[in-house]
């Protein structure tokens, strides 16, 4: 009876073992568990956090990116024939098929080609200056407004060196600067004014984020223009374009022979590219492109008040 009594003691002491065994294994899978799950949050917060300052970064350097002139227009290397629309979509005559006429170039005549330079400053600019200079060749920068020091000293710098320093908005954001006259007018007058105190240069020279052709712009694009007509500005549109702005993602090879496959029509060419920080086919082509139009005896100039105007859209539309 007592062996009885006793055996059964040592059952349950034993049941007991058991399930304070299974409990602390089931507390202990739940800890390790709650553990892992506590390091991997912490793991992905680190990587959410890294992440975003790599996405600030990049952001930095996309005002630039923003700028696809060729791929809000309808004016394209190839687009003489090209239909043009008006801000409604609306198909309207060329306005510059006169001008385009007037332009072709003939049989032998001297050839005067614009590089012009959107988007910048940036640590390409900086890049581009050098191939130019050591060409001994000026160009035309339609910069955005930046503040920092380096991109006051590449304002400062262009100027220095002789080329035409070009105003293509301060913030080149579309939904702001189209949304209304004032609101060009605004940023209009925050980058001449800006461009006046860094450089001492009274800018003369804009082109449109997008071109005057872009189809983004809610306004008719003829009252920004007579705006800058007002203020003694002209504006600048392109001939050319290297392509550098489309997704097509050219290579330098490629970017060149867009830019030499027209050059030879016209007797001026305004040459569209961009010195965004992205933008480094552009300048890994620069120099082969110079000695090209230099060996067919081009004349590379900056743009100046001697300039045929590369307009697409244009002021008599409106009488
Ligand atoms: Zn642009």
């Amino acid at each position: 009876m007592a062996d009885k009594t006793e055996n059964t003691l040592q059952q349950n002491i034993d049941r007991r073992k058991r399930v304070n065994r299974i409990k602390n294994g089931i507390v202990a899978v739940i800890s390790i568990w709650m553990l892992v799950s506590v390091i991997l949050c912490v793991t992905l917060l680190v990587r959410v956090i890294h992440l975003e300052n790599t996405l600030r970064e990049i952001t930095k350097s996309l005002p630039q990116a923003e700028c696809v002139e060729d791929v809000v227009t309808q004016n394209s290397p190839k687009s003489d024939t090209t239909e043009k629309y008006d801000t409604d979509g609306q198909p309207v005559q060329d306005a510059n098929t006169e001008q385009n006429t007037k332009n072709l170039a003939k049989e032998g005549e001297q050839l005067k080609v614009y590089l012009t330079f959107d988007d910048g400053p940036s640590k390409n600019t900086e890049r581009i200056l050098e191939i130019l200079d050591e060409y001994n060749v000026k160009a035309t920068f339609f910069v955005t407004g930046k503040t920092d020091a380096e991109s006051q000293a590449l304002y400062k710098k262009i100027v220095e060196q002789g080329h035409t320093l070009g105003m293509h908005s301060y913030s080149h954001k579309y939904s702001v600067i189209y949304e209304s006259l004032e609101a060009f007018e605004q940023d209009y007058q925050q980058l001449h004014d800006y461009l006046y105190e860094v450089t001492g240069v009274d800018c003369k020279y804009y082109r449109f984020p997008g071109g005057s052709s872009n189809k983004v712009s809610n306004q008719d694009m003829r009252e920004f223009i007579t705006y800058l007509n007002e203020q003694g500005v002209t504006y600048f549109d392109w001939n050319v374009s290297s392509g550098d702005a489309t997704s097509q993602a050219y290579t330098a090879e490629e970017l060149i022979r867009n830019v030499m496959g027209d050059v030879t029509k016209y007797k001026t060419s305004v040459v569209l590219m961009h010195d965004a920080a992205t933008k480094t086919t552009t300048v890994d082509g620069l120099a082969s492109l110079i000695e090209q139009l230099q060996s067919m005896g081009a004349h590379i100039l900056p743009i100046d008040e001697d300039t045929t105007p590369i307009q697409h859209v244009s002021i008599e539309d409106t009488q």
